[in-house]
């Protein structure tokens, strides 16, 4: 396929991999002082394990597997909430298809939809609108998820209802930023990262500027990368020339997607409609200031946190929530521990019994070792 195949290509993938293992031999990099690159995006993480580039490149080269899996960091309170918003016998609840599985301290949404509650999968917000449209006499809740990424279409949807005077349909808001965790990964002094793979969805829509301030006020490269294998290998090999000649830089390596300044539409959407909250539970990593995004007043109508008095806009506040017993995923999340080092991994944990949702999620890590144990990129092919 077009623009896909090229990306892809076993010849040229070799040829990374050989200038890789040059660059991490000249930065002294060997498997017991690796260097240590995360990659943010739970996308590129499966990338990385769809294609086995982790197995394929310098036994220095070590990835760390960040916190941009937006469902994973959702703490167990969220989705508590969305079942208690879901099991209303007025409300048709909305969601992404990878929310529903992600356990809740009680039940997902897949069991309160068995339990008899009217969950719903949908593929855009538009979707959960026009069931508003068609059911007056209901209402309709979108379960509104994500970085950047996905957080302009839920505004559209929110300023299309507006529009409309659509009262039954409202958006239970966990849209949330990037460069907050990523601060807060690198104030953590046990973290130790050499530089960073940057998510090139989110920066599709904020550009790369927001994320100046790892390398001017952290010192650490960081390559905004493409989700193919050839965009990975060519950003890890960005990452380690800037380690070898002594810069921090941001860099963009999806500059086929990524304009530099983001998308003008996207971002004013999402200045209309959201404002920073104080403060955001993203699990594993607490509480992290100005990280979430909660719908301004001017569309409070709109807000299924303000309709039903849930989660941050209940009387007396809400409880942070404790990881499950034996549950690792604040450490898989925050690079601490890979899954397979999860005492639950593969025993109490699968993907029919998850604990976690990274383990269910498309973008989870743990999900990630689960699918790809054994795959592998055939450069061998190439030869
Ligand atoms: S294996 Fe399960 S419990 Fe362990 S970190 Fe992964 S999702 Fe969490």
């Amino acid at each position: 396929m077009r623009y896909v195949e090229e990306f892809r290509d076993p010849k040229a993938a070799k040829a990374l991999i050989a200038a890789i293992g040059a660059m991490a031999d000249r930065l002294g990099a060997t498997k017991a002082e690796p260097v240590r690159i995360m990659e943010i995006c739970g996308g590129h993480t499966h990338a990385i394990f769809r294609y086995g580039l982790d197995k394929l490149v310098h036994e220095g080269i070590e990835f760390i597997h960040g916190p941009g899996c937006p469902v994973c960091v959702l703490p167990m309170a969220r989705v508590d909430e969305c079942v208690e918003i879901a099991e209303k016998p007025e409300v048709i609840f909305t969601t992404f298809g990878d929310a529903m599985r992600v356990p809740g301290t009680k039940k997902s949404l897949l069991q309160a939809k068995a339990d008899g509650a009217d969950v719903r999968t949908v593929y855009s917000p538009l979707d959960a609108l026009e069931l508003a449209r068609r059911n007056p006499d209901r209402e309709v809740v979108f379960f509104g998820l994500g970085f950047e990424t996905t957080t302009p279409s839920t505004a559209l949807s929110i300023q299309q209802a507006a529009r409309e005077g659509l009262t039954n349909f409202s958006v239970f808001c966990n849209h949330i930023t990037v460069p907050p965790p990523i601060k807060a990964l690198l104030d953590d002094p046990y973290m130790l990262l050499d530089g960073f793979v940057g998510p090139g969805h989110v920066s599709m829509v904020i550009g790369i500027h927001p994320l100046d301030f790892v390398a001017q006020d952290y010192g650490k490269p960081l390559v905004v990368a493409g989700f193919e294998p050839l965009d990975l290998l060519q950003s890890v090999l960005m990452v380690l020339t800037q380690l070898a000649e002594g810069r921090a830089e941001i860099e963009n390596q999806y500059a086929r997607v990524v304009p530099e300044h983001g998308n003008a539409v996207s971002l004013a959407a999402i200045e209309d409609v959201y404002e920073k909250r104080p403060s955001f539970e993203w699990r594993g990593l607490g509480e992290i200031d100005a990280s979430g995004l909660r719908i301004r007043a001017a569309y409070r109508p709109w807000d299924a946190e303000e309709k039903f008095g849930i989660g941050y806009a209940k009387a007396g506040g809400r409880a942070p929530t404790p990881e499950p017993e034996g549950c690792a995923c604040g450490s898989v999340m925050t690079g601490r521990m890979k899954p397979t080092q999860c005492p639950q991994f593969g025993r109490g944990c699968t993907p029919d019994t998850p604990l976690g949702a990274l383990m269910v999620s498309s973008e989870g890590a743990c999900a990630a070792y689960w699918t790809y144990g054994g795959a592998r990129l055939s450069v061998e092919a190439a030869e």
